[in-house]
This record gives C-alpha cells, structure tokens and sequence, in this order.
C-alpha cells in the first residue's frame, strides 16, 4: 500500500510519520463493502486536475462538507429505497426537516401541517422558520376537508408524517397529494416511522420525502443521521442549504447506516409482525383501557391505513387503567425491554411521555396533543414475541397490581 517506502525513509522522523498515510494506495484493493472514506479533503494529481475539479468540468471531491463518497453512496441508496430521482443525507432528520423548509419556502409563505408531528419539527416550524417569515397552521390532518380549508393563497406546503405520534394519526397520502395537486402546493413526507417497504410516499404523489435516518434506516441506534428523496430540481437548493448550515452527515455515521439499510425489508417485517401481536396482546389486557395501532379495525383511520400501507409498522401505543402511577411503574417492571427515547431499533422500547419527554407541559397541553397521563409509547423490537409478551405481561400485572391497592386504599379512607 506504501508505494514510497525509499522516499519516504529519507524524510526526518517528524515529517515521515505525517506524510506516510497520505501516500497510501489502495486502488488495487477491491474491497467487498464500500469502503469509509473517513476523511475531510481530497487530493488532485496535478494542478490541472485540480482547476478541472474546482470548475467542475471535472468530477470529484473538493471538502467533505459539500461532498463525500461514502455519503453520497447513501444517498443514492435512499433514492433507491424511495425510488427518487436524486437523494441528499443530512447529518439528523432535524438536519432533513430543516433542509426542505429552507429550500423550498420564502418569506410571506404559509405551511400547512399536520398538528401530530415529531416535537423538534414542530418547534422547528414554530420558532425557527416563523423567524423568517414563514407561517405555520397546524391541523387534523385526517380530515381532508380541514386541511383544504387551511389552504390559503400563500401556501407552499402541505407536510405531515404517514403515521404520527402519540395515537397513531394515519395521514391519507394520496387523497392529499391530490389536493396538493389542485392547489398547486407541494406535499412533503416524512416517513420516518414508515419507510419502504411499508409505504413509497412519492408514488402517492408526494413531492418530496424525508427520514430521520436515526430511527429504522439506521436500526441499530448507533447514528444520527437524515435522508431527503426527491427530484432533481428540488433537491439541489436542499444541497446548497446542506452546505451552508453545516448540516452534512459524517462519512462514519453514513457508513453505519448504509451497514444497517441493507437489512431494513427483514427487520420491518419482524417488527410490524411483533407489533401487531403486541397490539392483540394488550387490547385483551385487564391492566390496559386503550391501544392506538392502525392495524387494529377499531383505530379510526384503519381504512386509509389498510389501503395505503404494506403493514401496519412497528409503533403503537397504549393507555394503563390506572393512569400516570401504573404507567410511570411499567417502566421500572420491565426486564427485557428497554425504557428509553427514539424509536426504530432492533431491540424494544418504551417511553412514558407524561414524565419524560413531556414533562415540561402543563397537563392541559399534554391532554391537547392526546399525551395522556397513562400513555405509553412502544417501538417493537425483532426479539422473540415469546420474550417479549412475557416481560409486558408481568410488568403491566405487577404495576396494575401496585396501583389498584393504593386507588382502593384512597377510596377506603
Ligand atoms: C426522530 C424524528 C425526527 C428527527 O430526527 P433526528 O434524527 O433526531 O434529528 C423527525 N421526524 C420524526 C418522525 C422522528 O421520529
């Protein structure tokens, strides 16, 4: 790999041990897995090719903010997942949100989005792209008529998640892309906790469709990272924002993701079968008062989600009989699941949003955005389903058990 090793024997120790590595050559290995490109620059032959490379006559890599192989390779395997004509990484999914909002509105624009998003795109919409003149309306986005309404002169974007937090919101894609159509306004996804096989959003008529990579793409909750898939046209302005709020995604973390992408069809599939189980399993529960899970015939938008969904995902949530106490000790019964944040991993996860994530509202404005007391979110695993039932099972008897002495005790007094 070395090719120099006499020239580089007569350079001082100091200097030698610098310039080592970047003589190395490695265009006779032929590497089975791409190969990290872990690095920042990139060097030119001669002066030539680098004038040619810097006018772009000539391709190749200048700064790994503006370009890397191995993110780009990543990339181009998100417009193979979404079937886009061009895709673009981000070093977040926030870094995916932030890009398409900037890209594609200006000041005096209006959004419209669903109101059952991810916090930070929320808080994104609400503090940040306000700042630049850009208004948000928040609407029930199952409700087509509603969101017509919304509609104004200004709008430049619908957005909504297929399937949003915390009750499992299904947005009808193609009954809104057709409305997006009408109106001439552009309908942006984010299919984070669907991505394909489950559902391609573009093929229903979304312009464009972003993931926080972090979660299922990922899977293995190693990574931060975002994808953005659309056309051409929209995602070289996304570039340009890319570069100049420094939102690139590291070579190391697209790395790990391409790794994980590779297995995303198996693992979605044995955690949307695992979560469906899971969804049967806790409806019959005594401990339980209520399940949110599209695969369910009683969810409100069962239909939409049946028509335009491959299965029914891996998320669902649930309500505990004996409200914040019994929800809250869930998380100290369970033994093979694991109780913390994010979504998407290959090993199962709880969240008790009312005395974490949202511990900071009031409890009339977690009630407003259905974060109940009681509620429990859930991201299903691969592991066995066997596994699995067993430890919710004994942690919900036990934490219904706890809580059901104590409401008696007070009842009693
Ligand atoms: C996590 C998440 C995001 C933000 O992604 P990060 O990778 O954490 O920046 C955006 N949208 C949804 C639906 C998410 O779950």
């Amino acid at each position: 790999m070395l090719k120099k090793i006499d020239k580089l024997l007569k350079l001082q120790l100091e200097t030698r041990l610098v310039r080592a590595t970047t003589d190395a050559d490695f265009r006779q290995v032929k590497s089975h897995i791409p190969p990290l490109f872990q690095t920042v620059n990139f060097d030119y032959s001669d002066a030539e090719e680098g004038l040619a490379i810097f006018r772009a006559e000539k391709a190749g890599y200048i700064y790994s903010r503006n370009g890397n192989p191995t993110t780009d390779l990543f990339a181009q395997m998100v417009a193979l997942l979404e079937e886009s004509e061009a895709g673009l990484a981000t070093g977040s999914g926030m870094g995916a949100v932030s890009a398409v909002f900037l890209a594609l509105t200006n000041s005096g624009d209006q959004v419209v989005s669903s109101a059952a998003i991810y916090g930070g795109t929320r808080s994104f919409l609400q503090k940040h792209l306000t700042s630049h003149g850009v208004r948000t309306d928040f609407v029930d986005i199952s409700d087509l008529a509603a969101v017509e309404a919304a509609l104004t002169k200004r709008t430049r974007i619908i957005f909504t998640e297929v399937v949003g937090n915390p009750n499992l919101v299904v947005a009808d894609i193609r009954g809104l892309a057709d409305l997006a159509k009408r109106h001439g306004v552009l309908l942006v996804v984010d299919n984070t906790f669907t991505p394909p096989p489950l559902i391609q959003p573009l093929r229903h008529g979304a312009d464009v469709v972003l993931h926080s990579a972090t979660k299922y793409i990922g899977g293995h909750g190693d990574l931060l990272g975002g994808v953005i898939a659309s056309s051409r046209e929209f995602i070289e302005p996304m570039i340009e924002v890319v570069k100049h709020y420094g939102a690139t995604l590291s070579p190391f973390n697209a790395w790990l993701a391409l790794r994980g992408m590779r297995t995303l069809v198996l693992r979605l599939q044995r955690q949307c079968e695992n979560a469906f189980t899971l969804a049967r399993f806790l409806n019959d529960h005594p401990a339980v008062s209520r399940v949110f899970y599209p695969g369910l015939p009683d969810h409100p938008h069962h239909q939409v989600a049946a028509r335009e969904l491959q299965a029914f995902g891996g998320i669902l949530a649930f309500e505990m009989k004996n409200g914040f106490d019994a929800a809250k000790r869930v998380m100290d019964g369970i033994q093979v699941c694991s109780f913390t944040t994010s979504l998407g991993e290959i090993d199962t996860l709880l969240i008790h949003p009312a005395s974490t994530s949202h511990i900071g509202l009031a409890p009339e404005e977690r009630q407003a955005i259905g974060v109940t007391d009681a509620l429990i979110r859930l991201s299903v695993g691969i592991e066995s389903i066997v596994d699995l039932q067993e430890d919710l099972d004994q942690a919900l008897n036990e934490a219904d058990r706890l809580t059901t002495h104590t409401v008696k005790r007070k009842e009693t007094r």
